[in-house]
Formats: structure tokens, sequence, C-alpha cells
């Protein structure tokens, strides 16, 4: 019996696991997978607010050491600017999803996360006290709650009965990483039917990505359909053979209709599915998991009461409906269709004036994010910057005092607040900074005299010279004090 059983291995599972391991939860991950390899590099990388996240958690150097960063995103025809976002991290990571998917690994290998292999989960029952697991093998598993971060086609959201909404597929594109026989060019174009290109990766290898005629079937796609889709669109079918990997992917847009029911969370593409169009799935699912975990570890360690999670659904459900929205306007413009080229065209006469691009730059980057708690002070809600300040007399980056996923008062003005809040709920640190508070999109804000920040780096209270409502915070988001210490950093 475990207090949570987080399905799946892939990016959200690991972090969700990474997360909950932190908040000091006993936590186990089920995957189908033999190993963490993939079959095909499969996403191509993160935006800034995936790589903060990762940075907060004091693991992001390592992502960063391993890609290539690139400042500018596209929206429709226009590159945006992102390298003017307020951010130690403005730009775009590429980096191969089996190199994120390697790291994330290694860092959860080091918390200690339990991983259980060639372990399919078919069936999934929820009562009162506990939710029962039905494995492929036969037996059965049992935990407080489980968490389905096992992708697309989930099988515990399908059994736990939750909606899955959305639009249907309008166009299918095969994806392969194949041998080829003839020398291929790096190439990328776009047609009646949608966007194509050619990736050389070396070696007589390449990535090919092919828009199909027609939607294509729900059954896995086979060689000769990939030469036939190759040779319509570019004449040769480039002999391709061997694929270490051959998919399809569509734009389907589809989302949960709750991300919680009862002792049952869903979190990733098993929340959400999309075009993979602006490369937002991957931080998607990690923001959702550094939503979820500590929340889940504060109720699981008798902190918190169960309603804080319903609170991961209120916030987590609007900010993937958004950037489901943006992937679906995105998609559209993926075609080479008179009315549609003209509408790009049109839309980016408008981008580029002033400063037009920028909610969708921010958007993208996922710094836009603001969760609604209330009336207040522009920070609330909002992420933390990582402002480089003073604490206890030494210059320290304010990341680097989230590692440990705690909550955070941070005092910067006033007499010391007599915390009566407990040090085992709170870590309070008196601290000093004297730079400006810029917010993406907002700009200059006032300077707060001091803040609550949850574990996921978003604000709970905001000071502003007095401590009036920060009981109610804390009670709100850090519980009381009776239950299980967490953290094992
Ligand atoms: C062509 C393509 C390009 C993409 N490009 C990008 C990009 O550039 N950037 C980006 O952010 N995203 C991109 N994506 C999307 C990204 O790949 C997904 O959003 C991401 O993998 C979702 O992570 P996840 O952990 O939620 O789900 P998954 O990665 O699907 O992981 C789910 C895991 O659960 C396991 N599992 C499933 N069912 C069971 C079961 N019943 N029992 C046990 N285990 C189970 C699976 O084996 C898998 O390991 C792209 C996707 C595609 C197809």
């Amino acid at each position: 019996m475990h207090e949570v059983v987080v399905v799946g291995c892939g990016p959200t599972g690991m972090m969700l696991a990474g997360e909950l391991r932190l908040a000091g939860a006993d936590v186990v991950v089920l995957e189908r997978r033999e190993s963490q390899e993939l079959a095909g590099s499969r996403g191509g990388g993160i935006h800034a607010r995936t790589i903060e996240l990762l940075d907060q958690r004091g693991i992001a150097e390592r992502f960063l050491t391993e890609g290539r960063t690139v400042n500018t995103a596209t929206f429709g025809g226009t590159r945006l600017d992102v390298g003017r976002l307020p951010t130690r991290h403005p730009y775009t990571l590429a980096l191969f999803q089996n190199h994120i998917e390697r790291l994330l690994l290694q860092w959860i290998e080091e918390l200690g996360v339990p991983i259980r292999r060639n372990i399919e989960v078919v069936g999934v029952h929820a009562d009162e006290e506990n939710v029962h697991l039905r494995l492929a093998s036969g037996e059965t598993v049992q935990a407080r709650y489980v968490a389905g971060a096992d992708g697309g086609r989930s099988v515990v959201r399908r059994e736990a009965g939750i909606g899955f909404e959305g639009s249907v597929a309008t166009r299918s594109s095969l994806i392969a990483e194949v041998r080829v026989a003839e020398e291929l060019p790096t190439d990328a174009r776009i047609d009646e039917r949608g966007v194509h290109g050619l990736y050389p990766m070396g070696e007589g290898r390449a990535r090919v990505v092919v828009t199909e005629a027609e939607l294509g079937p729900p059954t896995p796609p086979t060689l000769d359909d990939l030469r036939r889709e190759l040779l319509h669109v570019f004449g040769t079918d480039f002999g391709v053979h061997d694929p270490a990997w051959l998919s399809r992917f569509t734009d389907a847009t589809r989302q949960a209709t709750n991300y919680r029911a009862g002792r049952v969370l869903l979190a990733g593409d098993a929340a959400h599915v999309h075009s993979p169009t602006g490369g937002l799935g991957i931080g998607l699912g990690i923001q959702d998991a550094v939503n979820l975990g500590w929340k889940l570890g504060q109720v699981v360690r008798g902190v918190s009461g169960e309603d804080l999670l319903d609170t991961y659904h209120a916030e987590r459900h609007p900010a993937g409906g958004r950037a489901l929205k943006f992937t679906m306007a995105q998609s559209l413009f993926q075609k080479a269709e008179p009315r549609q080229e003209a509408l790009r065209d049109l839309i980016d006469e408008v981008l580029r004036v002033d400063d037009a691009g920028s909610p969708i730059a921010a958007l993208i980057s996922g710094l836009d994010v603001a969760y609604d708690l209330g009336e207040g002070h522009p920070l609330l809600g909002r992420r933390m910057p990582d402002l480089d300040i003073i604490a206890e007399e030494k210059p320290v980056r304010l990341f680097g005092l989230m590692h440990r996923a705690r909550p955070l008062l941070l005092q910067f003005e006033g007499p010391p607040i007599d915390s009566g809040h407990h040090p085992e709920r709170v870590d309070y640190v008196r601290a000093r900074y004297d730079g400006a508070w810029e917010l993406p999109l907002l700009g200059e804000v006032v300077a707060p005299s001091a803040v609550l920040v949850r574990p996921d780096g978003h604000v709970a209270w905001v000071g502003e010279g007095s401590t009036d409502g920060l009981d109610a915070a804390l009670a709100k988001w850090c519980g009381t004090a009776a239950g299980r210490a967490g953290t094992v950093a």
C-alpha cells in the first residue's frame, strides 16, 4: 500500500513523482515501458517557464548544457521575440524528449523514487478510502491516491469515467526516424495539405514529417504509408527503410472535463492533448506536475485537507485551456490555403505593431500564467521572479531558496513577522532587494514588503506594509502544523 501511485514514467509522471518525494510522500511510479528509452526522439524542447521550474529545483543547468537555446518563437508567419521577456531564461531550449526524460530520470533516481517497470495498469477502482489498481499481470496495487500521467490514451482517465472533450482531428501527419538510401536535403515546406519536413540526422538516418493526404486511421502507420506520402509530396521516397520510430499524430484537441475525480488525478497528456505545433506538451505536463505535487504531498501527510486538491483543477484547467487555444489557432496556419494565408499575413501586420506580439510570446513561454487567487497586488497568483536578493547578509538567487519545494515567506521590509507560523511548514527568510520588480506583460510593479511563495513558485500572498491576510493565506496553502514533516532533500 502506497500513499500515491503515479501511472506513467513520461516527463509528467517523473516530475510529479519527484515533487511528491520532495513533499515527503510515499510514492511509486508504475510504467509499461521496460526502460526509459523512447523509440524516437519525440518532442523537441521546452520553453521559459518550464526551464524556470527546473531551475526552482536546482536542475536547469543539466538541461541547458545539453541543448541549444533559441530566443524566438513562431506564431502563424510571425517570429516573436522571447529574448526580451523578464526572466533569467528568455529562450526556448531545443533538446529532444529522450534527453529530457533521461535527465529527469537521473533526478528522481537521486531522490530515491521507486519505479516499477514492465507494469501495465488495466483497471482503476476508487472507493472512499483507497484506490485499487488492476495490473495486466493480474496483480492488484493499492494506494490512497492515483495520479494518471499515462499519456493521451490514459487508462486512468478512462477508468475514472472522466470526460475528454474538444475538437476531433482534421488532419494527420506521419513522423519517423528512418534510414535513407538517398542523400536527403534539409527541407521544410507547407502546401495545401499541411507542413512537411526533412531533417538529416547523419550516418544515413533522417527524421521526416509528412502531412497525409487524408486523415489517417487510428491504427499504427506502416512504412508503405510513409513511402507513399513522401513520394507524393517530395517526388521520391528517399529509399526510406528500417524505421527506429514511425508514428502518426493529429491536430485533435481535447481536455479532461475534470483533472480530479475523488482520489484520482490527471496530469500531462492524460489531461490534455493537442497538435504538437508550438512544442507546449512537455512543459504543460511539467507545470501540471509542479502544481499538483506539493498539494498532494501536503494532503497525504495530513498537513492540508482534501479541498487543497480542488485548487489543482481550478488552476490548471484554465491554464491548459489557454494553451490548447494557442495550438488550435497555430495549427490553422499550417496549411497553404489562400484564405488562411491572408489571415496569417494580416495577423503578422498586427503583431508587428509596437509590442503587440508580447502576449503571445508570454503565452508560449508559459510566463503569463496567473492563477486566480483573488484581487490585489499584481504579483498575487503569478510566478515569483528569480530575483538576485541578499538573504541573511549573503547574495543569493531567489530560486536557490526553493530547491526543497517548501513554502517560502520572504520579508523585505518592516519589523520581523512573528511567524506563529511554524517553521516546519514555512521557510521564513528576511531579504533585501533594491532592484525593479518586473513581471512579464505587466512591466514594473510596486515592490511588496513581503510575499508568501508556494512550492510551485506562485505567489499566494503579498504584504503591502502589513501582514493583513497572511494568516488566512498560510492556513489555506500551508495547512496546519499537525501533519507529518515533509521534504527529503
Ligand atoms: C511529433 C511530436 C512532437 C512533439 N514536440 C514537442 C515539443 O517540441 N515540445 C513539447 O513540449 N512537447 C512536444 N510533443 C508532445 C510531448 O511529446 C508530450 O506532450 C509529452 O510526452 C507528454 O508527456 P506525458 O508524460 O504527459 O505523457 P507521455 O510522454 O505519453 O508518457 C506517458 C507514459 O505512461 C506510460 N503508460 C501509458 N499507459 C500506461 C499504462 N496503462 N500502464 C503503465 N504505464 C503506462 C507510457 O509508456 C509513457 O511512458 C510532441 C509530440 C509529438 C508526437
